[in-house]
Protein backbone atom coordinates (compact mmCIF):
# COMPACT_ATOMS: atom_id res chain seq x y z
CA UNK A 1 0.00 0.00 0.00
CA UNK A 2 1.38 3.33 -0.72
CA UNK A 3 -0.31 6.34 0.42
CA UNK A 4 -1.35 8.60 -2.50
CA UNK A 5 0.75 11.97 -3.46
CA UNK A 6 -1.82 14.71 -3.22
CA UNK A 7 0.11 17.36 -5.77
CA UNK A 8 0.32 14.60 -8.15
CA UNK A 9 -3.89 14.39 -7.90
CA UNK A 10 -3.80 17.84 -9.31
CA UNK A 11 -5.12 18.51 -12.49
CA UNK A 12 -2.73 20.04 -15.01
CA UNK A 13 -2.74 23.07 -16.52
CA UNK A 14 -4.61 21.93 -20.09
CA UNK A 15 -6.69 19.80 -17.87
CA UNK A 16 -8.39 22.56 -16.90
CA UNK A 17 -7.88 25.08 -19.66
CA UNK A 18 -10.09 22.29 -22.23
CA UNK A 19 -12.84 22.21 -19.31
CA UNK A 20 -15.49 23.83 -20.75
CA UNK A 21 -16.14 26.17 -18.06
CA UNK A 22 -12.35 27.16 -17.91
CA UNK A 23 -13.23 27.49 -21.94
CA UNK A 24 -16.04 29.43 -21.62
CA UNK A 25 -14.17 32.23 -19.96
CA UNK A 26 -12.30 33.23 -23.09
CA UNK A 27 -15.40 34.66 -24.41
CA UNK A 28 -14.45 37.58 -21.48
CA UNK A 29 -10.52 37.37 -20.90
CA UNK A 30 -7.56 37.12 -23.24
CA UNK A 31 -6.08 33.57 -23.57
CA UNK A 32 -3.25 34.65 -21.70
CA UNK A 33 -4.96 35.85 -18.70
CA UNK A 34 -6.93 32.54 -18.94
CA UNK A 35 -3.41 30.90 -18.37
CA UNK A 36 -2.50 32.86 -15.54
CA UNK A 37 -5.75 32.63 -13.71
CA UNK A 38 -5.50 28.91 -14.03
CA UNK A 39 -1.80 28.93 -12.82
CA UNK A 40 -2.34 31.08 -10.05
CA UNK A 41 -5.14 28.85 -8.60
CA UNK A 42 -2.93 25.77 -8.94
CA UNK A 43 0.31 28.10 -7.31
CA UNK A 44 -2.51 28.62 -4.43
CA UNK A 45 -4.04 25.28 -4.21
CA UNK A 46 -0.16 23.67 -4.43
CA UNK A 47 0.55 26.08 -1.26
CA UNK A 48 -1.97 25.14 0.58
CA UNK A 49 -1.29 21.12 0.27
CA UNK A 50 1.84 21.92 1.21
CA UNK A 51 0.43 23.50 4.34
CA UNK A 52 -1.27 20.13 5.06
CA UNK A 53 -4.76 20.43 3.31
CA UNK A 54 -6.32 17.78 0.99
CA UNK A 55 -5.72 18.16 -3.15
CA UNK A 56 -9.22 19.75 -3.61
CA UNK A 57 -11.90 18.12 -6.23
CA UNK A 58 -11.56 19.74 -10.05
CA UNK A 59 -15.26 21.12 -9.94
CA UNK A 60 -13.59 23.46 -6.54
CA UNK A 61 -10.39 24.23 -8.47
CA UNK A 62 -13.02 25.66 -11.89
CA UNK A 63 -15.15 27.59 -8.80
CA UNK A 64 -12.24 28.93 -7.73
CA UNK A 65 -10.93 29.82 -11.11
CA UNK A 66 -13.73 31.30 -11.95
CA UNK A 67 -14.12 33.38 -9.06
CA UNK A 68 -10.09 34.74 -9.53
CA UNK A 69 -11.64 35.89 -13.12
CA UNK A 70 -14.51 37.95 -11.24
CA UNK A 71 -12.35 39.28 -9.03
CA UNK A 72 -10.00 40.27 -11.77
CA UNK A 73 -12.42 42.76 -13.57
CA UNK A 74 -13.56 44.23 -10.27
CA UNK A 75 -11.64 47.67 -9.62
CA UNK A 76 -9.87 47.45 -6.06
CA UNK A 77 -10.23 51.36 -6.49
CA UNK A 78 -13.99 51.94 -5.22
CA UNK A 79 -16.07 55.13 -4.65
CA UNK A 80 -17.01 55.05 -0.94
CA UNK A 81 -19.48 56.61 1.25
CA UNK A 82 -17.60 58.66 4.28
CA UNK A 83 -19.68 58.79 7.38
CA UNK A 84 -16.48 59.24 9.40
CA UNK A 85 -17.23 63.07 10.15
CA UNK A 86 -13.61 63.67 8.61
CA UNK A 87 -14.28 65.97 5.75
CA UNK A 88 -10.50 65.72 4.44
CA UNK A 89 -9.77 62.67 5.13
CA UNK A 90 -6.24 61.24 3.24
CA UNK A 91 -7.24 57.48 3.48
CA UNK A 92 -10.66 58.26 1.94
CA UNK A 93 -9.13 60.46 -0.80
CA UNK A 94 -9.23 63.77 0.73
CA UNK A 95 -11.24 66.49 -1.13
CA UNK A 96 -14.35 65.17 -3.31
CA UNK A 97 -14.97 67.42 -6.45
CA UNK A 98 -17.40 69.65 -7.92
CA UNK A 99 -19.42 69.00 -10.56
CA UNK A 100 -18.06 71.70 -12.52
CA UNK A 101 -14.21 70.36 -11.54
CA UNK A 102 -15.57 66.32 -12.90
CA UNK A 103 -16.90 68.25 -15.94
CA UNK A 104 -13.68 69.61 -16.50
CA UNK A 105 -11.39 67.17 -15.93
CA UNK A 106 -13.49 64.78 -18.16
CA UNK A 107 -13.51 67.16 -20.97
CA UNK A 108 -9.60 67.92 -21.24
CA UNK A 109 -9.32 63.68 -20.15
CA UNK A 110 -11.64 62.96 -23.76
CA UNK A 111 -9.26 64.11 -26.41
CA UNK A 112 -6.59 66.89 -27.44
CA UNK A 113 -5.66 69.59 -26.12
CA UNK A 114 -3.40 72.70 -26.55
CA UNK A 115 -1.77 71.32 -22.81
CA UNK A 116 1.77 72.97 -23.78
CA UNK A 117 0.72 74.47 -27.27
CA UNK A 118 0.09 78.24 -27.89
CA UNK A 119 -2.73 78.49 -30.08
CA UNK A 120 -2.09 82.23 -31.01
CA UNK A 121 1.04 81.52 -32.12
CA UNK A 122 0.97 77.74 -33.33
CA UNK A 123 3.91 76.97 -31.47
CA UNK A 124 5.28 75.05 -28.21
CA UNK A 125 3.14 76.38 -25.22
CA UNK A 126 3.67 75.55 -21.31
CA UNK A 127 1.64 74.00 -19.20
CA UNK A 128 2.04 76.58 -16.41
CA UNK A 129 0.24 79.18 -18.18
CA UNK A 130 -3.59 77.65 -17.49
CA UNK A 131 -3.15 77.83 -14.09
CA UNK A 132 -0.88 81.21 -13.70
CA UNK A 133 -3.34 83.41 -13.97
CA UNK A 134 -6.15 82.33 -11.87
CA UNK A 135 -3.60 81.74 -9.14
CA UNK A 136 -2.13 85.56 -9.12
CA UNK A 137 -5.40 87.25 -8.89
CA UNK A 138 -6.67 84.97 -6.18
CA UNK A 139 -3.18 85.09 -3.73
CA UNK A 140 -1.65 88.56 -5.22
CA UNK A 141 1.31 86.60 -6.57
CA UNK A 142 3.89 87.81 -8.84
CA UNK A 143 4.13 84.69 -10.55
CA UNK A 144 2.62 80.94 -9.65
CA UNK A 145 2.86 77.19 -10.88
CA UNK A 146 1.48 73.92 -9.70
CA UNK A 147 3.24 70.62 -9.24
CA UNK A 148 2.05 66.87 -8.75
CA UNK A 149 0.99 67.60 -4.61
CA UNK A 150 2.40 69.76 -1.84
CA UNK A 151 5.38 67.75 -0.63
CA UNK A 152 6.94 67.52 -4.36
CA UNK A 153 6.45 72.08 -3.66
CA UNK A 154 8.46 71.17 -0.95
CA UNK A 155 11.29 69.37 -2.93
CA UNK A 156 11.34 71.13 -5.97
CA UNK A 157 11.46 74.86 -3.91
CA UNK A 158 13.95 73.57 -1.56
CA UNK A 159 16.22 71.94 -4.44
CA UNK A 160 15.76 74.49 -6.26
CA UNK A 161 16.56 77.38 -4.19
CA UNK A 162 18.81 75.65 -1.56
CA UNK A 163 20.33 72.62 -2.77
CA UNK A 164 24.23 72.10 -1.12
CA UNK A 165 23.17 74.99 1.57
CA UNK A 166 21.57 75.38 4.77
CA UNK A 167 18.13 75.88 5.39
CA UNK A 168 17.17 77.56 8.69
CA UNK A 169 13.90 76.08 10.37
CA UNK A 170 12.67 75.99 13.65
CA UNK A 171 13.19 72.34 15.52
CA UNK A 172 9.06 73.30 16.01
CA UNK A 173 8.05 72.96 12.78
CA UNK A 174 10.23 69.64 11.82
CA UNK A 175 6.85 67.76 11.70
CA UNK A 176 5.74 64.62 10.14
CA UNK A 177 2.34 65.37 7.92
CA UNK A 178 1.22 61.98 8.26
CA UNK A 179 1.98 58.47 6.34
CA UNK A 180 5.59 59.03 7.38
CA UNK A 181 6.06 62.06 5.12
CA UNK A 182 8.35 63.91 7.75
CA UNK A 183 9.73 67.53 6.73
CA UNK A 184 13.47 66.92 7.63
CA UNK A 185 13.52 63.34 5.04
CA UNK A 186 12.11 65.59 2.11
CA UNK A 187 14.77 68.33 3.18
CA UNK A 188 17.19 65.80 3.13
CA UNK A 189 16.35 64.93 -0.78
CA UNK A 190 16.52 68.34 -2.14
CA UNK A 191 20.11 67.96 -1.34
CA UNK A 192 19.61 71.19 1.25
CA UNK A 193 21.00 70.80 5.21
CA UNK A 194 18.79 71.06 8.14
CA UNK A 195 19.93 74.34 10.29
CA UNK A 196 17.57 73.44 12.94
CA UNK A 197 17.05 76.55 15.78
CA UNK A 198 15.52 77.20 18.91
CA UNK A 199 13.45 74.21 21.05
CA UNK A 200 10.81 72.30 20.33
CA UNK A 201 7.88 74.85 22.33
CA UNK A 202 10.09 78.25 21.89
CA UNK A 203 11.75 79.90 19.45
CA UNK A 204 12.71 83.70 19.00
CA UNK A 205 14.15 85.91 15.89
CA UNK A 206 17.38 85.96 17.62
CA UNK A 207 17.76 82.08 16.93
CA UNK A 208 17.23 82.81 13.13
CA UNK A 209 19.99 85.24 13.28
CA UNK A 210 22.37 83.62 15.04
CA UNK A 211 22.20 80.25 12.42
CA UNK A 212 22.38 83.08 9.11
CA UNK A 213 25.76 82.35 7.71
CA UNK A 214 27.53 81.95 4.22
CA UNK A 215 25.76 78.59 3.94
CA UNK A 216 22.49 79.33 4.69
CA UNK A 217 20.15 79.21 1.55
CA UNK A 218 17.36 79.73 3.11
CA UNK A 219 14.93 80.47 5.79
CA UNK A 220 11.67 78.53 5.94
CA UNK A 221 8.40 78.03 8.41
CA UNK A 222 6.41 75.11 8.46
CA UNK A 223 2.70 75.54 8.93
CA UNK A 224 2.76 73.01 11.98
CA UNK A 225 -0.84 72.42 10.65
CA UNK A 226 -1.52 68.86 12.66
CA UNK A 227 -1.24 69.44 16.20
CA UNK A 228 -0.74 72.67 18.25
CA UNK A 229 1.80 73.26 20.99
CA UNK A 230 0.26 74.83 23.80
CA UNK A 231 1.58 76.36 27.00
CA UNK A 232 4.89 78.27 27.02
CA UNK A 233 5.56 78.67 23.57
CA UNK A 234 7.06 81.06 21.57
CA UNK A 235 7.42 81.42 17.93
CA UNK A 236 8.44 84.31 15.23
CA UNK A 237 5.43 85.51 13.25
CA UNK A 238 5.92 85.57 9.32
CA UNK A 239 6.08 89.19 8.66
CA UNK A 240 9.62 89.35 11.38
CA UNK A 241 10.80 86.55 9.26
CA UNK A 242 10.41 87.97 6.04
CA UNK A 243 12.03 90.92 7.14
CA UNK A 244 15.20 89.03 8.34
CA UNK A 245 14.95 87.29 5.15
CA UNK A 246 14.39 90.65 2.98
CA UNK A 247 17.46 92.19 4.95
CA UNK A 248 19.71 89.29 4.92
CA UNK A 249 18.58 89.30 1.35
CA UNK A 250 18.05 85.41 1.49
CA UNK A 251 14.69 83.48 0.14
CA UNK A 252 11.84 82.41 2.51
CA UNK A 253 9.94 79.77 1.79
CA UNK A 254 6.84 79.05 3.61
CA UNK A 255 4.94 75.90 3.44
CA UNK A 256 1.34 76.53 4.63
CA UNK A 257 -0.24 73.09 3.60
CA UNK A 258 -3.25 74.01 3.39
CA UNK A 259 -4.21 75.67 0.68
CA UNK A 260 -7.10 77.92 2.24
CA UNK A 261 -7.89 80.73 0.31
CA UNK A 262 -11.04 81.76 2.69
CA UNK A 263 -11.17 83.67 6.10
CA UNK A 264 -12.20 80.15 8.31
CA UNK A 265 -13.33 82.34 11.08
CA UNK A 266 -16.69 82.60 8.78
CA UNK A 267 -17.47 79.65 9.57
CA UNK A 268 -17.18 79.52 13.44
CA UNK A 269 -13.34 78.08 12.68
CA UNK A 270 -10.01 79.39 14.35
CA UNK A 271 -8.04 81.49 11.39
CA UNK A 272 -5.83 79.38 9.23
CA UNK A 273 -3.03 81.07 7.45
CA UNK A 274 -3.83 81.94 3.74
CA UNK A 275 -1.37 82.02 0.97
CA UNK A 276 -2.15 85.73 0.64
CA UNK A 277 -1.49 86.90 4.05
CA UNK A 278 2.22 85.41 3.76
CA UNK A 279 2.87 87.01 0.08
CA UNK A 280 1.97 90.25 1.82
CA UNK A 281 3.92 89.88 4.93
CA UNK A 282 6.77 89.32 1.83
CA UNK A 283 6.97 85.53 2.17
CA UNK A 284 9.35 84.80 -0.84
CA UNK A 285 7.79 81.54 -2.27
CA UNK A 286 4.56 80.08 -1.15
CA UNK A 287 3.82 75.99 -0.59
CA UNK A 288 0.26 74.79 -0.52
CA UNK A 289 -1.80 71.31 -1.04
CA UNK A 290 -4.98 71.38 -3.88
CA UNK A 291 -6.78 68.53 -2.31
CA UNK A 292 -7.12 69.77 1.34
CA UNK A 293 -9.19 72.97 1.98
CA UNK A 294 -8.67 74.21 -1.69
CA UNK A 295 -11.05 71.85 -2.29
CA UNK A 296 -9.11 70.87 -5.95
CA UNK A 297 -7.49 67.82 -7.43
CA UNK A 298 -4.43 66.54 -5.79
CA UNK A 299 -1.91 69.22 -6.68
CA UNK A 300 0.80 71.43 -4.96
CA UNK A 301 0.52 75.27 -5.73
CA UNK A 302 3.74 77.29 -5.89
CA UNK A 303 2.95 81.08 -5.88
CA UNK A 304 5.27 84.09 -5.02
CA UNK A 305 7.93 86.17 -6.51
CA UNK A 306 8.68 86.54 -10.15
CA UNK A 307 12.51 84.93 -10.40
CA UNK A 308 12.12 82.53 -7.75
CA UNK A 309 8.95 80.72 -9.63
CA UNK A 310 10.97 81.02 -12.73
CA UNK A 311 14.24 79.23 -11.22
CA UNK A 312 11.61 76.37 -10.28
CA UNK A 313 10.25 75.85 -13.52
CA UNK A 314 13.16 75.65 -15.19
CA UNK A 315 14.71 73.14 -12.49
CA UNK A 316 14.68 69.69 -13.89
CA UNK A 317 12.65 68.08 -10.86
CA UNK A 318 9.86 70.41 -12.67
CA UNK A 319 9.29 67.48 -15.51
CA UNK A 320 9.47 65.00 -12.74
CA UNK A 321 6.72 66.69 -10.96
CA UNK A 322 4.71 67.97 -13.00
CA UNK A 323 0.86 67.59 -13.18
CA UNK A 324 -1.29 65.55 -15.42
CA UNK A 325 -3.72 67.47 -18.01
CA UNK A 326 -6.98 66.45 -16.18
CA UNK A 327 -5.71 67.49 -12.79
CA UNK A 328 -4.97 71.12 -14.37
CA UNK A 329 -8.18 71.38 -15.79
CA UNK A 330 -9.64 69.88 -12.54
CA UNK A 331 -7.72 73.06 -10.73
CA UNK A 332 -8.83 75.66 -12.99
CA UNK A 333 -12.00 75.06 -12.50
CA UNK A 334 -12.12 75.11 -8.84
CA UNK A 335 -10.22 78.17 -8.85
CA UNK A 336 -12.90 79.70 -10.70
CA UNK A 337 -15.32 79.01 -8.00
CA UNK A 338 -13.00 81.24 -5.73
CA UNK A 339 -12.84 83.88 -8.64
CA UNK A 340 -16.81 84.02 -8.84
CA UNK A 341 -17.01 84.02 -5.29
CA UNK A 342 -19.16 80.95 -5.26
CA UNK A 343 -16.55 78.82 -3.35
CA UNK A 344 -18.87 78.06 -0.32
CA UNK A 345 -21.97 76.89 -2.18
CA UNK A 346 -19.77 75.14 -4.78
CA UNK A 347 -16.82 73.55 -3.69
CA UNK A 348 -17.88 70.21 -2.15
CA UNK A 349 -15.21 70.69 1.02
CA UNK A 350 -16.76 74.18 1.66
CA UNK A 351 -20.03 73.34 1.51
CA UNK A 352 -19.85 70.11 4.09
CA UNK A 353 -17.92 73.06 6.42
CA UNK A 354 -20.94 75.74 5.92
CA UNK A 355 -23.65 72.77 6.19
CA UNK A 356 -26.62 74.40 8.51
CA UNK A 357 -26.14 71.82 12.15
CA UNK A 358 -30.25 71.81 11.50
CA UNK A 359 -30.06 70.20 7.91
CA UNK A 360 -27.61 67.54 9.64
CA UNK A 361 -30.15 66.90 12.10
CA UNK A 362 -32.33 66.47 9.66
CA UNK A 363 -31.04 64.26 7.80
CA UNK A 364 -29.64 62.07 11.01
CA UNK A 365 -33.27 61.90 11.72
CA UNK A 366 -34.35 60.46 8.18
CA UNK A 367 -31.55 58.01 8.82
CA UNK A 368 -32.56 56.91 12.01
CA UNK A 369 -36.05 56.09 11.13
CA UNK A 370 -34.76 53.69 8.61
CA UNK A 371 -32.33 52.34 11.25
CA UNK A 372 -35.03 51.23 13.87
CA UNK A 373 -35.88 51.60 17.49
CA UNK A 374 -32.70 51.22 18.75
CA UNK A 375 -30.92 54.15 17.82
CA UNK A 376 -30.18 57.66 18.79
CA UNK A 377 -28.94 60.87 17.72
CA UNK A 378 -26.83 62.71 19.53
CA UNK A 379 -24.17 65.24 19.97
CA UNK A 380 -20.61 65.87 17.98
CA UNK A 381 -18.11 67.33 16.11
CA UNK A 382 -17.05 67.05 12.59
CA UNK A 383 -13.63 67.46 12.02
CA UNK A 384 -11.73 68.78 9.07
CA UNK A 385 -8.88 66.61 8.61
CA UNK A 386 -6.01 66.59 6.04
CA UNK A 387 -3.95 68.51 9.07
CA UNK A 388 -5.90 70.94 9.09
CA UNK A 389 -7.23 72.80 12.06
CA UNK A 390 -6.22 70.52 14.75
CA UNK A 391 -8.94 69.32 17.47
CA UNK A 392 -11.25 72.02 16.70
CA UNK A 393 -14.01 70.37 14.75
CA UNK A 394 -17.32 71.63 14.06
CA UNK A 395 -20.60 70.95 16.19
CA UNK A 396 -22.77 68.14 14.59
CA UNK A 397 -25.85 65.64 14.85
CA UNK A 398 -24.45 61.94 14.55
CA UNK A 399 -26.64 58.68 14.34
CA UNK A 400 -25.44 56.61 17.23
CA UNK A 401 -26.11 52.88 16.68
CA UNK A 402 -25.83 50.85 19.86
CA UNK A 403 -23.54 47.89 20.16
CA UNK A 404 -23.66 45.11 23.11
CA UNK A 405 -19.81 46.28 23.40
CA UNK A 406 -17.33 44.79 23.14
CA UNK A 407 -16.60 43.27 19.30
CA UNK A 408 -19.91 44.05 18.59
CA UNK A 409 -19.39 47.78 17.54
CA UNK A 410 -16.63 46.12 14.70
CA UNK A 411 -19.13 43.53 13.29
CA UNK A 412 -21.63 46.40 12.68
CA UNK A 413 -19.07 48.73 11.07
CA UNK A 414 -17.84 45.62 9.08
CA UNK A 415 -21.45 45.46 7.89
CA UNK A 416 -21.64 48.84 6.64
CA UNK A 417 -18.36 48.24 4.60
CA UNK A 418 -19.74 45.33 3.09
CA UNK A 419 -22.22 47.20 1.53
CA UNK A 420 -22.22 48.68 -1.78
CA UNK A 421 -21.45 51.80 -1.90
CA UNK A 422 -19.13 50.70 1.02
CA UNK A 423 -20.39 52.87 4.29
CA UNK A 424 -17.41 54.12 6.32
CA UNK A 425 -18.59 54.95 9.55
CA UNK A 426 -16.66 56.36 13.07
CA UNK A 427 -16.38 53.75 16.00
CA UNK A 428 -16.05 55.44 19.64
CA UNK A 429 -16.03 53.58 22.94
CA UNK A 430 -17.64 50.63 20.55
CA UNK A 431 -20.48 52.52 19.17
CA UNK A 432 -20.64 52.98 15.62
CA UNK A 433 -21.73 56.84 14.75
CA UNK A 434 -22.27 58.28 11.28
CA UNK A 435 -22.07 61.89 10.21
CA UNK A 436 -24.29 63.58 7.45
CA UNK A 437 -22.06 66.16 7.56
CA UNK A 438 -19.52 64.41 5.33
CA UNK A 439 -21.90 61.90 2.87
CA UNK A 440 -23.55 63.84 -0.22
CA UNK A 441 -27.19 64.40 0.06
CA UNK A 442 -27.35 62.65 -3.06
CA UNK A 443 -26.27 59.28 -1.05
CA UNK A 444 -28.66 59.62 1.83
CA UNK A 445 -30.97 56.88 -0.41
CA UNK A 446 -28.30 54.52 -0.16
CA UNK A 447 -27.23 54.94 3.35
CA UNK A 448 -30.67 54.69 3.96
CA UNK A 449 -31.03 51.54 2.20
CA UNK A 450 -27.99 50.13 4.23
CA UNK A 451 -29.40 50.70 7.31
CA UNK A 452 -32.75 49.33 6.51
CA UNK A 453 -31.34 46.16 5.24
CA UNK A 454 -29.33 45.63 8.60
CA UNK A 455 -31.88 46.51 10.80
CA UNK A 456 -34.32 44.41 9.26
C1 LIG B 1 -0.38 68.05 3.97
C2 LIG B 1 0.89 68.80 4.09
C3 LIG B 1 1.97 68.55 3.22
C4 LIG B 1 1.89 67.48 2.15
O1 LIG B 1 1.02 67.86 1.14
P1 LIG B 1 0.54 66.81 0.01
O2 LIG B 1 -0.29 67.64 -0.92
O3 LIG B 1 -0.19 65.73 0.71
O4 LIG B 1 1.79 66.30 -0.65
C5 LIG B 1 3.12 69.28 3.36
N1 LIG B 1 3.23 70.23 4.32
C6 LIG B 1 2.22 70.50 5.17
C7 LIG B 1 2.40 71.55 6.23
C8 LIG B 1 1.01 69.80 5.09
O5 LIG B 1 0.00 70.06 5.94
Amino acid sequence: MTTSNPFRDLPSVDALLSDERVRALSAEYSGDTVIALVREELDATREAIGDGQPAPVLDVIVEAIEKRARAALTPTLRPVINATGVIIHTNLGRAPLSDETIMAMTNIARGYSNLEFDLEQGARGSRHTHLEEQLRRLTGAQAAMAVNNNASAVLLALSALASGREVVISRSQLVEIGGGFRIPDVMAQSGARLAEVGTTNRTYLRDYKAAIGDETGALMRVHASNFKVVGFTASVSITELATLAQEREIALIDDVGSGCLLDTTQFGLPAEPTPQASLEAGVDVVLFSGDKLLGGPQAGLIVGKREMIEKLKRHPLARALRMDKASIAGLAATLDHYLKDEAPEKVPVWRMIAMPIDEIGTRAQEWADAAGASVSIIEGRSMIGGGSLPDEGLPTKLLAMPTNGGSAGGALARRLRENDPPIVARIERGAVLLDPRTVDPREDAAVIAALKSISS
